[in-house]
């Protein structure tokens, strides 16, 4: 729809629906931010400039050498000035590409870096984003920002910025060359530009349209092809017998995609019809009002000049329609560094406080004093909670599925915080120690084992890269994989595959404890798998917990009464409470939740 948008519908309507919602307040405050990441690059950025103001200025030259090369050298008949402005032309034009490299190369090296330090920034800042961040954004959008946004902004630094500077350039120039030349002509070219600008405009914007829904086609394909081709997704593919379904889903886009691409290149060909009929229109106009003011009056216009004229009009199509479509691109670009300064603003929950403590070892006297705890701010998971674990002791905790025991745990290595009340270790709010050190004193072995896609070795170096092959081999004979390892032919260079999925859940779980036990913390946490174990499975794992739980102050999350007998004491939590306390014989007979436990859960996995 020719004319729908640009200039008469505003600066926002070539956005589409989703850009014009987060079209950002172009703020003073934004803008001095943006330029701070410019600011450690200013002196390669004035040397940009200045490449870009000498290689645009070049490139017009020979244009306006035309005109003598029509006037002195051809008109005039003069060989030596002919062969002199055509070396010229040639010698300029060269030139000015050669500082065109030194440019663009300039160009890419800051647009590069800026995206190093945003990367690199945008990062670390989401490594102190605590668990819930995590658990509440998707990872697909923490990935887009990381990657498309920031390469976006790459973009803006190498074309958008640039490609301002260069036009206006350009086009000033060549409007003082042809005001120089002839004034009427000039005035001609200053109405005709504009027009003709206008249907490459429209043709433009249709192909951007055509290129973004293919963008979302494309889009869409990635996001099935990160569903299916995972290991869990494919999983689910086959045990519903979904692959016809999915092939189904994953032609049709497909389809769907290639259609749209052949529109676009047609789209494009047509543009160059139109493009490169309008554009013989100018010229045409040119030489005839030109050629009229030559012969009918006694102006001083010579061949030459027209040419010139005809030569810089052609030269300013371009600059003008990107100048005419610089708003939208200037607050599209806008629009991305607001959404990545969106998560640079981020505040970080949890963080240490002003001189922290540094303990260097923990004693391991723990408490819970009256914790209450929210995810929302509104649903207490975890309500008046007082506990007292004495170093060395073992708690197990117990309670039903959701009554907040992974709630409960987290709150020791300040994974959350607690809304109401604190958690102590010898005496110390945990909130009063440094993150480091108290997480270093903390070793959590959760359910959900995470393995990194590495070896075995690898996986344990993570907690403690320059561990000894003894301390190695320790660690895994405490832990009751040691004879797996070493019977497997690759031994501590097995490859424990994606996500550790090469693995049983028992194995896994056993080299997480290795490397718990490679990290030796005062504090141990636990959190027993509920999956079910074969019995020698679950032998192993007692096992290598029974020394770790005799030498540490630890906390077991108990799904097995094996684990729970092996405690010092059970609390025993339901609804975010602590129900009941004691000992397994005693909590027997309270015949209350502890109770009903064991004889639904633990007795039956006995
Ligand atoms: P348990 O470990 O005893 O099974 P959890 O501590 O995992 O229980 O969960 C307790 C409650 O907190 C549940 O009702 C669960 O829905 C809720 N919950 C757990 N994790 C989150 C979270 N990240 N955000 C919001 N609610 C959560």
């Amino acid at each position: 729809m020719p004319g729908r948008g640009g200039m008469r519908g505003g600066p926002f309507s070539d956005l589409t629906e989703e850009e014009k919602k987060s079209v950002p307040k172009v703020t003073k405050d934004l803008l001095k931010r943006i330029f701070s990441y410019l600011e450690p690059y200013k002196g390669r950025l004035a040397l940009v400039f200045v490449c870009i103001i000498i290689s645009a200025s070049m490139k017009l030259l020979p244009s306006i050498l035309t005109g003598n090369i029509i006037d002195e050298g051809l008109i005039g008949r003069s060989i030596p000035k002919l062969i002199l402005y055509i070396l010229l032309s040639l010698l300029v034009t060269f030139a000015a590409n050669i500082i065109g490299i030194v440019e663009s190369h300039l160009n890419t090296w800051i647009a590069q870096h800026i995206s190093f330090d945003m990367r690199n920034q945008m990062y670390k800042h989401l490594q102190r984003m605590s668990q819930r961040f995590f658990t509440t954004n998707s990872q697909g959008d923490i990935i887009t920002r990381m990657t498309s946004d920031i390469g976006g902004v790459e973009r803006v630094v190498t074309s958008t910025f640039t490609n301002i500077i260069s036009n206006v350039i350009t086009l000033v120039i060549a409007v003082i060359a042809m005001f120089q030349k002839n004034w009427i002509l000039a005035l001609i070219g200053m109405v005709i530009i504009p027009l003709f600008a206008l249907p490459t405009r429209s043709a433009g914007k249709k192909r951007w349209s055509i290129t973004r829904q293919s963008q979302e086609f494309n889009d869409n394909m990635n996001d099935i092809l990160n569903e299916t081709m995972s290991v869990s997704g494919q999983l689910l593919v086959k045990l519903f017998n979904k692959e016809g379904y999915e092939y189904g889903k994953y032609r049709q886009l497909n389809k769907q995609m290639i259609d749209l691409n052949i529109k676009e290149n047609l789209a494009g060909r047509w543009f160059f019809v139109i493009m490169s009929t309008f554009t013989k229109i100018g010229p045409m106009l040119i030489y005839f009002v030109g050629g009229l003011l030559m012969m009918k009056t006694d102006s001083s216009l010579t061949v030459g000049d027209i040419t010139v004229m005809v030569s810089l009009l052609s030269q300013m199509y371009m600059p003008v329609n990107s100048l005419l479509n610089i708003q939208v691109e200037w607050l599209r670009s806008m629009a991305l560094f607001s959404r990545i300064f969106e998560y640079y603003d981020l505040p970080v929950e949890i963080k240490n406080r002003e001189n922290a403590l540094k303990p260097a070892s923990f004693k391991g006297d723990i408490r819970f004093n009256d914790v209450s705890f929210s995810y929302d701010g509104e649903n207490d998971i975890l309500k008046h909670i007082d506990l007292e674990i004495k170093a060395g002791d073992c708690l197990a905790v117990v309670g039903p599925s959701g009554s907040g025991k992974s709630t409960l745990i987290n709150l020791l290595p300040r994974l959350y915080d607690v809304t109401g009340g604190s958690v102590t270790i010898d005496g110390n709010d945990v909130r009063d120690i440094d993150l480091s050190f108290l997480r270093g004193g903390i070793g959590l072995v959760s359910q959900d084992t995470y393995l990194f896609n590495g070896t075995i070795r690898e996986n344990l170096l993570y907690a403690k890269p320059n561990a000894t092959e003894e301390e190695l081999r320790e660690v895994c004979r405490k832990a009751n994989i040691l004879d797996l390892i070493e019977s497997s032919p690759d031994g501590m260079e097995t490859m424990v595959g994606n996500r550790g999925l090469k693995l049983s859940g028992g194995e896994k779980q056993r080299l997480s404890i290795a490397r718990v036990l490679l990290k030796d913390p005062d504090i141990v946490i636990f959190d027993e798998a509920t999956s079910a174990l074969d019995s020698i499975n679950e032998r192993k794992i007692q096992d290598a917990i029974d020394p770790i739980v005799e030498e540490r102050t630890s906390i077991l999350i108990a799904h097995r009464l094996s684990t729970i007998l092996a405690a010092d004491e059970i609390a025993v939590l339901k609804d975010g409470r602590i129900v009941e306390r004691g000992q397994h014989e005693d909590l027997l007979k309270l015949n209350g939740v502890y109770a009903e436990l064991y004889n639904t859960q633990f007795k039956i996995k006995q």
